[in-house]
């Protein structure tokens, strides 16, 4: 009896071939991710360099495109929702339909890095001229997940199922009265049919150690609205403002009783949620009281309850105070996008590949009230979203690190191979995983 207890489980590492397979295949990923490194740096430095704003990726796509034709896949789809390209790659083994999705576009912002590949680039955004940067690591993105076309187009015989590379537009959001980015792609019906995924992963930058892997179960990103108010009063000379209707004054009494609701009235005990005005606009001249002034602004929260509860309550608020200095306003609120919300029974599938990827790199991390389409696909579509560290090291800062979307912001390349490691694996697990680790 003592025997058999000893050597049953000495049988069964012997007797483990999965495991054994599992080792071979990460190896392999990671010697093929090794080779292509060079490469996907050299990409990111050349898109970074030509960086193009939502729905204008004409270069950036026909990179992408030229690059998965090259590489043999079996179909490479162009102009979806515009700018976008859809690449699917057939495995040897048969298999579900596995979504890998980067995003391409760049932001309106005069790049002040001072790197060798910096933006010079100017562009038209309605009247105005503005520099194009990409300053969220979208570059990288995309550099990263073509190095995971050129891994995984080599490794085809161990695919089972087939893998779609979506190569978004426009996830920034779009000018005014265009459509775009991932509700297009949906909208478009490019992930309907015999290519409906079963899963969808997707990756972003993330100002954390370089090459540390971050994740979440269940809500990751918040929800995001977009505000506009219009407050109109009556014009008068501002010597004498008891012969109008002060839209200025009534704005900041709005902008004031907006950030109490919710620390006032929301139990943010329950979840976050933050209402900022960005923009304001109003008037022409010192002593002229304007006809109106109008603000524009973003609401973050995690609760699809809450949610209600605070749009109401905003339109409540803006209303209420305009009506009491007899001014108007109107409120327009459009949801850009709801909670990127990680399917928590697929990260627990997935936990040990992500653990393989990235070893002791891997971390469990907090709410982000930034805000993603990528929770679009998610809504259908189970999914997992994870944040990659890119911080560059200490001695090559020229102080903090800058975050995404400054004008300063710089990442770590060395960071990258990770990235491309993590969404491999994803790839490669996740047929087995259904099996494997039970919880389909
Ligand atoms: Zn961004
Ligand atoms: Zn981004």
């Amino acid at each position: 009896m003592r025997l058999r207890f000893l050597l049953l489980p000495a049988l069964m590492t012997i007797a483990a071939p999965v495991a054994a397979e599992d080792t071979t295949l990460n190896e392999e990923v990671r010697s093929r991710a090794d080779q292509v490194e060079q490469k996907v740096i050299a990409w990111r430095r050349d898109i970074h360099e030509h960086p193009e704003l939502a729905n204008r990726e004409f270069r950036t796509s026909e990179l992408v495109a030229r690059h998965l034709k090259a590489l043999k896949f079996d179909e490479v789809r162009r102009h979806v929702a515009h700018t976008g390209v859809i690449g699917v790659l057939k495995g040897g083994k048969p298999g579900p339909v596995i979504a890998l999705r980067a995003d391409m576009d760049a932001l309106p912002i005069v790049e002040r890095t001072g790197l060798p590949f910096a933006s010079k680039v100017k562009t038209m955004r309605g009247d105005h001229e503005v520099g194009v940067m990409h300053a969220c690591g979208h570059d990288a993105h995309t550099a990263m997940l073509m190095g995971v076309a050129e891994v995984l187009s080599a490794m085809r015989e161990d695919i089972a199922g087939t893998i779609l590379f979506i190569f978004q537009p426009a996830e920034e959001g779009v000018p005014d009265g265009e459509e775009g980015g991932s509700k297009l792609i949906l909208k478009e019906g490019a992930l309907d049919g015999a290519y409906r995924p079963e899963v969808i992963f997707g990756q972003h930058i993330w100002p954390g150690e370089a090459g540390t892997v971050f994740y979440r179960p269940r809500g990751q990103m918040a929800a995001a609205d977009r505000l506009r108010i219009k407050v109109t009063g009556v014009q008068s000379h501002g010597s004498q403002p008891w012969h109008g209707v002060d839209p200025v004054i009534t704005s900041a009494q709005i902008m004031m009783a907006l950030q109490l609701i919710p620390s006032r009235q929301l139990n943010v005990s329950k979840a976050p949620a933050v209402i900022t005005i960005g923009q304001i606009e109003g008037g022409t001249a010192s002593n002229i009281m304007p006809e109106s002034v109008e603000m524009a602004g973003t609401i973050r929260t995690f609760d699809p309850d809450m949610r209600e509860d605070l749009l109401a309550r905003v339109k409540r608020t803006v209303e209420s105070i305009a009506a009491s200095a007899g001014a108007k306003a109107e409120v327009d609120i459009a949801s850009y996008a709801p909670v990127v919300y990680n399917d928590p029974d697929l990260v627990k599938r997935m936990e040990p590949t992500l653990r393989k990827a990235a070893g002791d790199h891997l971390q469990e991390m907090g709410l982000v009230m930034g805000s993603e389409d990528f929770a679009h696909y998610m809504k259908d579509i189970p999914g997992l979203f994870y944040f990659l560290g890119v911080n560059m090291p200490e001695a090559e800062r020229n102080g903090p690190v800058s975050d995404v979307h400054s004008p300063t912001f710089m990442l770590n390349e060395a960071a990258l191979k990770q990235g491309v490691v993590t969404m491999s694996m994803l790839a490669l697990e996740y047929p087995s995983t259904a099996q494997e680790r039970g919880n389909h």
